[in-house]
This record gives structure tokens, C-alpha cells and sequence, in this order.
């Protein structure tokens, strides 16, 4: 199974897709934890790209749609994945119908995370995760069960993103809203889009892409 989860900043595309790496057996694939790991090796391509996130931009479509295209040569062709954070804009859509049609693979589905702007910033200014395997928590909405244990892997080392300030949030927002809200549209065409309420719980919207998911 092939999938995308779409929709903005602090949505809960990762949350929802580390639940479908366990619940289904699929890969994440994030263009931004790939982008960071770049931007933390120190390469020049890493260092670049850092510098056009911590703004809140788009790095490249060259780059990604390049680093999406090796990642998908190095997996076996059967092994499933979900999309997070690719494709952001129309172009890189396009580009990866490409990367698929050259693999004989299509996509199975396109899922929406519907979110107002007000929950976003709060969600993408009180998040924070475990140094050690990644985990996601939120200072109000998924706090570890021990304060300062990741529930996880036991790990005691925490860290903030540095483009996950309130500034540059509303950027990031305005890139989604110019950029990125027209591949929903790209995927309607194509009948391949479900919606679900980003808004309910963390529980509830995983059940919501599990349904979507079945019906497929
Ligand atoms: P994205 O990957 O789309 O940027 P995340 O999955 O990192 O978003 O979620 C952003 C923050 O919001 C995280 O701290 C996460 O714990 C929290 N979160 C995710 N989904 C929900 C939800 N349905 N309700 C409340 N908080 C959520
Ligand atoms: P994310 O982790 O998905 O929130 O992405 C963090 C940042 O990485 C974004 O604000 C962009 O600067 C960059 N990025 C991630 N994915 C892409 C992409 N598909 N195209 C361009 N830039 C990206």
C-alpha cells in the first residue's frame, strides 16, 4: 500500500504516520526528517536546505523530488510507505507520478488532515520530541506518561524544532496555503482524495484513516 497524508504544518501527518508504520507495516517517508538528518550530517546540500527551513520556504524541488527518488530505489518494490511532507506543491506531485509510473507503482490513497489555523500553531508551538528514536509528544495534547521519560524507548533527551516558533509557523502556514493546498485539488481530480477531521482527537483520527484505508 502506497499512501499520502496531507495537509499543513502540525496537522498530524507524523503522528498519524509512525501509527501506520506499527498498526500496517508501511515506511514513512518525510521529506523534512530526511532534510533535518542532511542538515545534521553537515553535508552542503543538508546546510543549504537548513537555512531555507529554519525561514519556514521550500527547499527545492530538484532536491526532494532527487532524495524521494534514492529513497525509493533503495526499498523493495513491495514494501509499503506513507508520504509525509511529499509532495508539497503541484510540481512535486507531478514528479512523483512519474517516480512511481517508472516503478509500475500507482498510489492507493490521498488523505487529508482537515485542521483550522488557530489549532496549528498551538499544535506545532508545543511540540517536542524524544532525541533518541523520534517520538512525537505536545506539552498539552501527548505528554509522556513519566515527565521526561519517552514512553517509547525510555529515552531522557527532548528537543524543539527551530522552525516551530510562532513567527515562523504563520510563514509556513502562508507557504501551505500558496503552494500546497492546490495538490489537494491535483489528487480530487484524479479521485483519489478522502478527507478526515484533523480536529478530533489523536485516537479518533486514526480511526478515521483506518476506515478510509479499508474501504480501499
Ligand atoms: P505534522 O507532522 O503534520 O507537522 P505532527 O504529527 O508533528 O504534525 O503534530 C503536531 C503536534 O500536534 C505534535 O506535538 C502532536 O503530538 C500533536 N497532535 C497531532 N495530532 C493531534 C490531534 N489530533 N490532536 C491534538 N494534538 C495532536
Ligand atoms: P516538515 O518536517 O514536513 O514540517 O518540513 C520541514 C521543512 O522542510 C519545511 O518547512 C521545508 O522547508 C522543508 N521540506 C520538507 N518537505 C519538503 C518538500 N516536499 N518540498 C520542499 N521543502 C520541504
Amino acid at each position: 500500500m502506497r499512501i499520502i497524508l496531507l495537509g499543513p504544518p502540525g496537522c498530524g501527518k507524523g503522528t498519524q504516520s509512525k501509527r501506520l508504520e506499527v498498526a500496517k507495516g508501511l515506511l514513512q517517508l518525510s521529506t523534512g526528517d530526511m532534510l533535518r538528518a542532511a542538515a545534521e550530517a553537515g553535508s552542503e546540500l543538508g546546510l543549504k536546505a537548513k537555512a531555507i527551513m529554519d525561514g519556514g520556504n521550500l527547499v527545492a524541488d530538484e532536491v526532494v523530488v532527487a532524495i524521494i527518488g534514492e529513497r525509493l530505489d533503495q526499498l523493495d518494490p513491495d514494501q509499503g510507505i506513507v508520504l509525509d511532507g511529499f509532495p508539497r506543491n503541484v510540481a512535486q506531485a507531478e514528479a512523483l507520478d512519474n517516480l512511481l509510473k517508472s516503478r509500475g507503482q500507482n498510489l492507493d490513497a490521498v488523505i487529508e488532515l482537515k485542521v483550522d489555523d488557530e489549532a496549528l500553531v498551538k499544535r506545532v508551538t508545543g511540540r517536542f520530541k524524544c532525541d533518541t528514536c523520534g517520538q512525537g509528544y505536545h506539552d498539552e495534547f501527548e505528554q509522556p506518561q513519566v515527565s521526561g521519560v519517552c514512553d517509547k524507548c525510555g529515552g531522557t533527551s527532548f528537543s524543539r524544532r527551530k522552525d516551530d516558533t510562532a513567527e515562523t509557523v504563520l510563514n509556513r502556514l502562508e507557504v501551505y496555503y500558496g503552494e500546497t493546498r492546490p495538490v489537494i485539488a491535483y489528487y480530487g481530480e484524479k479521485g483519489i482524495l478522502s478527507s478526515v477531521d484533523g480536529m478530533a482527537d489523536i485516537d479518533e483520527v486514526t480511526k478515521q484513516i483506518n476506515e478510509v484505508l479499508e474501504a480501499n
